[in-house]
């Protein structure tokens, strides 16, 4: 038996990072940056207003208050987006609203709450005056030219994985395409006579093929394109078809026969159509495992996973194997999921001597994480896999957790998106 890390890093240093790919910005979401981003220019481009009020000089409105107001000439209006070609001279203002450029002259922005524009508008008076009521120092209520970001600044390191803001920034910059590294195309190939399409009624002894459907979700959670292969029965002829046409993948994944007593026709196949290792794993469920590397005829190297054909297993191996070698191909620096700390509800026996991964619920009392089991962890039980949101990790050298003990928990349904 190997250990989970030992098979991991097996697993991660036969995979490549892919190639890039320069796409539209939204489509770039949750991709990897493959260049450094500079800024061309200032963000804000210059100092624009932060309030609607009125543009002025600190210097004209030192002192002023509500019972003393002082009154200055109101000499025109800039709304956001237009350009007015006028000057804040000596107590004058200009009427602004925000996000609009700050006319030369003037050097903070009073907004309307401390003026008298209400009291003005009442008591029907003219418009070519207004009051300042409050006593602003210099610069308040501007944002400054390049406060965000300024010209030829990296705003964007080579290697980032791209969050919503990160859209937003690139947007700031007009930058409407952008070079990523692209998303792994996965094969998904079934396999086994026992196993039938979900699309037409269940043959007598069959079942249908759920793990193509649960893998292929897993690969559209963590960024993969998910290609499905369909069925292979145990025959050579069509499992070697099958395999083939998943060599057009980025990487393969298979599920089913590679346990020790499983006919051995997909074990066959693989081993003749490439340099594949058939491992026992330290791990429950999941032990079975099959990695190699599978050479196409123009001789390009495709990472094949060979996961458990139970449907607990097979989702299980994905989220500790698949899962980071998909990030690793992307591009991601951090393979690892979010793991938190919770106090484990139930007694689990490891009879073993393997690392089980227990399918919990988390809960938070009191600033608190509590994990309990979510029912029997058979690994055909998919049920109590849907109902978690977390695997406890039940380390391999425990014989019998008690409840209370704080384990490490691998949440399912946090969403990672910082590297
Ligand atoms: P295997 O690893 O091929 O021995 O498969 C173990 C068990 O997993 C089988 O007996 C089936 O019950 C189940 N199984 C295998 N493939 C699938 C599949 N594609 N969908 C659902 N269950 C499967
Ligand atoms: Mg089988």
């Amino acid at each position: 038996m190997i250990s989970v890390e030992e098979a991991l890093t097996k697993i991660l240093n036969s995979i490549q990072i892919l190639g890039s790919e320069e796409k539209p910005l939204l489509d770039c979401l949750g991709q990897v940056l493959t260049e450094d981003v500079y800024s061309p220019f200032d963000v804000p481009p210059r100092d624009n207003s932060a309030m609607d009020g009125y543009a002025v000089k600190a210097s004209n409105i030192k002192g002023a208050s509500h019972k003393n107001p002082k009154v200055l000439k109101v000499v025109g209006e800039i709304a956001a987006g237009s350009v007015l070609d006028l000057k804040v001279e000596h107590r004058t203002a200009i009427r602004i609203m925000t996000g609009a450029f700050i006319p030369d002259g003037a050097d903070v922005v009073v907004p309307f709450e401390d003026t008298d524009e209400i009291d003005r508008k009442e008591a029907a008076l003219s418009n070519t005056e207004i009051g300042i009521c409050a006593s602003l120092a210099e610069g308040r209520n501007i944002r400054r030219r390049g406060e965000d970001i300024s010209k030829g600044e990296r705003v964007l390191k080579k290697g980032k994985l791209l969050c919503p803001a990160d859209i937003g920034v690139l947007a700031s910059l007009g930058k409407s395409v952008v070079s990523v590294v692209r998303r792994p195309l996965v094969g998904i190939l079934a396999t086994g006579n026992e196993v039938a399409e979900i699309d037409r009624p269940l043959p007598p002894g069959k079942i249908y093929n759920s793990n193509s459907y649960s893998l292929a979700a897993q690969v559209l959670q963590y960024g993969g394109i998910p290609k499905f292969l369909g069925v292979a029965p145990d025959d050579v002829e069509k499992l070697t078809a099958a395999v083939r046409e998943g060599l057009e993948c980025d990487i393969l994944i298979t599920s089913g026969g590679v346990s020790v007593g499983d006919y051995d026709v997909v074990k066959q196949v693989l081993a003749a159509e490439g340099n594949v290792s058939f491992w026992t794993v330290r791990m429950k469920p999941g032990k079975p495992l099959a990695f190699g590397m599978f050479k196409r005829s123009d001789g390009k190297e495709i990472p094949h996973l060979g996961l458990p054909g139970n449907p607990v297993s097979s989702m299980i191996t994905f989220e500790v194997f698949a899962r980071p070698a998909i990030f690793k191909m992307m591009g991601r620096n951090n393979l690892s999921k979010s793991n938190i700390t919770a106090v484990m509800e139930d007694s689990i026996a490891n009879t073993d001597q393997r690392r089980i991964f227990t399918r919990v619920a988390i809960t938070r009392k009191n600033g608190k994480y509590f994990a309990h089991t979510t029912g029997p962890q058979g690994s055909g039980i998919l049920s109590s896999m849907s109902k978690a949101n977390g695997l406890a990790i039940i380390p391999e050298n425990i014989r019998q957790l008690k409840p209370g003990t704080p384990v490490e928990v691998m949440m399912l349904d946090w969403e990672e998106v910082h590297d």
